[in-house]
């Protein structure tokens, strides 16, 4: 089952590039394998996965050392509390969902204490629902320009979760928004990284962010099909 969804998922990121013109290179696809059991994610493994995202902390350690044996790389997309930094450092290859500069500050104390230079994104709420966690956009330049100044932290771009809709095409304001954000971002950079990130786009929306500009999209229940549980991940 995994396998027939994972390639489906990926036949249609094909096609949202094609008709955006974009290069397939460009998007990547985060399998989203969180209350999901190491079967699955073994069995997406084999049919080429090597990305994939949890929300909680203890869940992404337990699976990475579960899984020791693979070659994954861990994507932490769900909201980290600064008492999870030094578990969440050990693993992600990226954390998704920096949303305060005293989080980025202990992800700098954590990171060097290992020697590591920890890639992360700030989650921003762009729809400014209540319920979600995130920067403001208004936030984001200013922040950004603060994490300069922590050297084991590096900025790579923006992660957004869109409002769940029917309609999808009503996201396409959010992601141009995030997408303009990465620029303005970009050209006001003193150092030579680049922040070319765009985490964007869920099961619901994926295309629509493609088109949008997402360079990586969090892709769960397509893949491993509906969670268990009824709360909306991501909220507060
Ligand atoms: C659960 C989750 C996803 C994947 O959601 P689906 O709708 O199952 O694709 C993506 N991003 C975040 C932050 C999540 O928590």
């Amino acid at each position: 089952m995994v396998t027939d969804n994972l390639n489906a998922v990926r036949e249609r990121i094909a096609k949202a590039c094609e008709a955006s013109g974009r290069d397939i290179k460009d998007v990547r696809l985060i399998a989203v394998s969180k209350t999901k059991p190491e079967e699955m994610i073994r069995e997406a493994y084999v049919a080429g996965q090597r990305e994939f995202g949890e929300n909680k902390v203890q869940e992404m350690c337990a699976k990475a050392e579960a899984m020791a044996d693979l070659n994954i790389t861990w994507h932490l997309i769900g909201h980290l509390q600064k008492n999870k930094v030094r578990k969440a450092v050990a693993v992600a290859a990226m954390i998704h969902s920096v949303d305060s500069l005293e989080l980025a500050a202990e992800i700098q104390k954590e990171a060097a204490r290992i020697g590591k230079v920890q890639d992360i994104l700030l989650e921003v709420n762009v729809a400014a629902e209540e319920s979600k966690f995130g920067l403001t956009p208004d936030e984001v330049p200013e922040i950004a320009k603060q994490l300069e100044a922590f050297p084991n932290v590096r900025l790579r771009g923006l992660m957004t979760v869109a409002p769940y809709t029917e309609n999808p095409s009503e996201n396409r304001v959010y992601f141009r928004q995030l997408n303009k954000l990465t620029v303005d971002i970009q050209s006001k950079k003193t150092d030579n990284i680049s922040v070319d990130c765009l985490s964007m786009g869920m099961s619901n929306d994926f295309e629509e962010a493609i088109e949008e500009g997402a360079t990586m999209v969090r892709v769960g229940s397509l893949i491993f099909g509906e969670r268990q549980y009824g709360l909306q991940e991501g909220s507060k």
